[in-house]
Formats: structure tokens, sequence, C-alpha cells
């Protein structure tokens, strides 16, 4: 397994300017996977210098759409050539489950081929004015575009920017978790086997307050695309706003996973245990809400703690039900909600605690866990714990329904779980969130639109909406009344 540790800037792979490095570690067992150089301010500052001149001076946006089509198809099979030497990599910095880190390496290679077939179809449009006018629009790049990224799906959500940001002919400053930055570098590397010209993409791993503000503050950059929590994202917005810098926010969410008493048990039962459990529930649209019909809620739950009690926890290339956390910190983070829950007066049904197995014991692991009895106003019911816990909140009728489903401030997503198609699309149209799954949890794929309503963000990735956010639009104007002589 060859690994990139080096910065890359400008199509060169180089040491920090401090010379300094960090660990990235394996969170089932807390060794060092690598040493990575650490981004600093003057790293930061060379990589947008880079990406400004390979814009401005060399071109990237004017490198013909069907050619920048080919080289993001190129990328895309070049993660598919290497899908598994990625997916063990990114199974070990993360922990995840390998099943799932092949899942990501695919959707990732999709992200890139997506908008690859973008590339050439991006238009402007012409409007008619009253008298004789010619009036157009034109779709330009918006220009560098930093990109700030978490943990949790470290190639995935890294390709979800990168990838229609340089289909509109954009160049990229990626910064990644200092948690996972493995498979970022790869990507570089993969790139610019693929042909991208130097510069166009500088993978530059660093700390948050540190290489992350900087880029973010960055007076050269024209857009932020941050993934994220919803501190972090205020900060960005308030770095974005001393610059005029739009920005793209993909923050948290609470989201609900909605059982009516009609629906088909066993999808249902199915689609909870991978809406909350999927990546050990590090998932900004998990479903950690199951907000469930009063009438089927007891053989309902008593059948979920009898598959959760059941699921397997343990090394992510031993492909587990559930791996570990990502670091020690969301671990404590984790087991200080499991308290909060029980405190405030909700019932445990399964898990509840950090395993007792002592090989687990040198990794993150946290039990999965249900949480039954739960009310709305209770903490476990309204923040985001990002770890495998599932509040369980009952209702008696849709109407009831519907406000414990909108009654936080996150709206990331929703799932619905019924055969009765008026009240599914009535919920849909009711509930304040981006996407909803009917009848699956995480329904849906790179085509379509993904972001928050409320305090999980704004602004859309994924699908033709993203191309949005990393374009322009000019307006041209042309007076052709004729001066007849
Ligand atoms: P985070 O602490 O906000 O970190 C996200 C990224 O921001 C990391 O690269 C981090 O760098 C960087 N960062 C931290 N402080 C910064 C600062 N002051 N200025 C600039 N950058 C800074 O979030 P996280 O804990 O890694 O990720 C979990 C959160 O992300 C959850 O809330 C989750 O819901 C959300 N999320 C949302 C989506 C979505 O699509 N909506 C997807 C995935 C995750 P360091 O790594 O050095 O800290």
């Amino acid at each position: 397994m060859e690994l990139r540790t080096q910065l890359l800037i400008n199509g060169s792979w180089l040491s920090s300017a401090s010379g300094e490095t960090f660990p990235s570690i394996n969170p089932g067992n807390r060794e060092v996977i690598a040493e990575v150089a650490r981004a600093g301010q003057e790293d930061i500052d060379r990589a947008v210098a880079a990406a400004r001149a390979a814009l401005d001076d060399r071109g990237w946006s004017e490198i013909g759409p069907p050619e920048r089509g080919r080289i993001l198809n190129r990328i895309a099979a070049l993660i598919r050539q290497r899908k598994e030497e990625l997916a063990r990599i990114e199974s070990l910095d993360c922990g995840k489950p390998i099943s799932q880190a092949r899942n990501d390496m695919e959707v990732a290679a999709r992200y890139f081929e997506f908008y690859a077939g973008m590339a050439d179809k991006i238009y402007g449009t012409t409007i008619p004015l009253p008298g004789r006018y010619l009036n157009y629009t034109l779709r330009e790049p918006i220009g560098v575009t930093a990109h700030i990224t978490p943990w949790n799906f470290p190639l995935q959500v890294a390709s979800r920017g990168l990838a229609p940001a340089l289909a509109a002919g954009n160049t990229v400053v990626l910064k990644p978790a200092e948690q996972t930055p493995l498979t970022a570098l790869l990507l570089g590397e993969m790139a610019l086997e693929a042909g991208l010209p130097c510069g166009v993409l500088n993978v530059v791993p660093g700390f948050g307050p540190d290489a992350g503000a900087r880029l973010a503050a960055h007076p050269d950059i024209n857009h932020i695309t941050f993934t994220g929590s919803v501190e972090t994202g205020q900060l960005i917005m308030k770095m974005a706003a001393q610059n005029i810098v739009p920005v793209t926010l993909e923050l948290g969410g609470k989201s609900p996973n909605i059982v009516l008493a009609d629906s088909d048990m066993e999808p249902a039962l199915r689609g909870t245990m991978t809406a909350v459990f999927a990546n050990a529930g590090q998932i900004c649209s998990a479903g950690t809400r199951l907000v469930i019909d009063a009438r089927i809620h007891d053989a309902f739950v008593k059948e979920l703690a009898r598959r959760t009690r059941s699921l397997r926890l343990g090394y992510g290339l031993d492909d587990p039900d559930l791996g570990p956390l990502i670091s020690e910190e969301q671990q404590e983070k984790v087991k200080s909600y499991l308290q909060v829950g029980v405190e405030q007066g909700a019932r445990v049904m399964a898990g509840g605690k950090v395993p007792d197995d002592a090989k687990l014991r040198q990794g993150f692991f946290v039990e999965p866990t249900l949480f039954d009895q739960v009310e709305p106003r209770m903490r476990i019911a309204q923040e985001e714990i990002f770890g495998p816990v599932l509040s369980i909140l009952t209702f008696r009728d849709l109407d009831e329904c519907l406000e414990i489903a909108n009654g936080v401030s996150y709206g990331l997503v929703a799932g619905i779980w019924t055969r009765d198609i008026k009240k599914a699309h009535w919920l849909a149209s009711q509930i304040k969130a981006g996407q909803i799954y009917i009848n699956e949890y995480f329904a849906g794929g790179v085509e379509t639109p993904f972001g928050g309503y409320k305090k999980s963000g704004f602004g859309r990735e994924k699908g033709l909406e993203a191309l949005v956010h990393y374009t322009q639009v000019k307006n041209v104007c042309v007076n052709l009344e004729l001066e007849k002589d």
C-alpha cells in the first residue's frame, strides 16, 4: 500500500514550510498509519497562489469543456481501478467497515463520472427583450474554490465538491479533515495521472483553526464549500463575510425516520437499522430519531432491540456491522450523551456503553444503542450525537408526528415508511428538510440535490443544482437598432 503523505501544491509533492507533520491513526486500535505533512498558513498561501495561477495564467477554464470532461472521466476510471486499495486505506484511516468503504469509492467515482458528463452542458440562456436587443447570459467559472471536508466520508465528500467545481472550470484547494487525510492525497495523485494540469487541484492537510481558517479567510478565494459542524460553519460564514465570498454549507442533522402503522414492517426495520447504524452513526443524514406510531411501537421496538443487540463490532478491515468512532474525543462526546439520556429519563433498550471486550477497548468503540420513551424536549431528541444512538419518539396522530419531525433546529433529511401514498406525500410536503426518502432510507444518488433547511445549512450539492454554486452568471445585452442611412 503506497501512501502519499506530503502536500500537493502546484503539481509537486512538498513538505510543509515548517517541516511539521502529524500522525494519522487507525481508530480501531490507535496505531499510527502515517505521518502526514501539516500545512500551515504559508502552505495555504502557496496553494491558493497555485490555484489562482492555474486559473488565470494557464487558463484551466479555457481548456475546452469536452477535454475537462475527459479528464474527470479518467479520474473516475482510476478510482475504480484502485478501488480495493483506496477502500482499505479509507477503512484503516476512519475505521469504517470495508464493504462501506468500497461503496464510498464507487460513489466517489460516480461523482466524477456524473460531472464529467456535465462539463460540456453548462449553458447560458437568451432572454427576449422589447425592442431590437440581443440579450444573453454566460455561465462563467466562479474562480478559486476552497473545500473543507470532514472525516466521516473522506473521499466521497471531497469528490462531491471537487467534481462539479472542476467540471465548471474552477480550480481547487482542498483541506481534508486532520483525522483522515490519506485518500484525499491519493485523489490528488490520480488527478495528476489523469492529466489534470498542475495547480488545478491542491491538497493541503492540516488543522482546522490553522490551515482551515487561513483558507476560509484567504482574500484570493472566490467560493467556500464547507461540510462539517454548525459551530465551524458559523465561523466559516464570518470569515467569508470579510471577503464577500459565497459559501455552500453542509452541516449537521437530527433527522426523523417516521414509521406509520400501515408500513411494511420488514423493510422498515431494516431501513431503520441502516439509517442509524451505518458508519457507526457518523452520518450527517443519519436517521437518529425513530418517530413511530404508538399502535405498532411495542412490537417494532422489541424486534429492533433484538436486532441491535446482535450487531457485531470490530475493525473495519474485518467488515463488521459497526466499526469504531473516529476519535477519543468523539467517543467521549457519545458517552456523555449516553449518560444524559439516562439522566433525562429515557429507557435503554439495547447497548448504552462502551463494549467490555479488551480488544475493542483499544479503539474508540461504542455499543449501538436504543433509547426508548424519549420526549421531544430531551437533549438526545434535539442535539446531534454523531454516533450509533437512536432516540425513539412515539406519536398518536399525524399532526403530532409532524410536530415531532419538525421540532428540531436541523432539517437535513427525513424518512417516511407507509403504504398510504397520500399520507406519504402530505408528510413530504410538510417536513422541513432538503431530502425526503419514502419507503427506503438514503434513497437517491449523486444525481439528487442534497442540502439542508434550517441549521443544516444552505446551498445544494449533488445533481445539477451543485453547478449553480460553481458558476456565476454574466448578462450581455447588445443594442441591435440599425442606424439606416
Ligand atoms: P468540524 O469540526 O466542523 O470539521 C470539519 C472540517 O472543518 C475539518 O476539515 C476541520 O479541520 C475544519 N475546521 C475545524 N475548525 C475550523 C476552523 N476554525 N476554520 C476552518 N476550518 C475548520 O466537523 P467534524 O466534527 O469533522 O464533522 C462532523 C460534523 O460534520 C457533523 O456535525 C456532521 O453532521 C457534519 N457533516 C455534514 C455533512 C453534510 O453533508 N451535511 C456531511 C458530513 C458531516 P480539522 O479536521 O483539523 O478539525
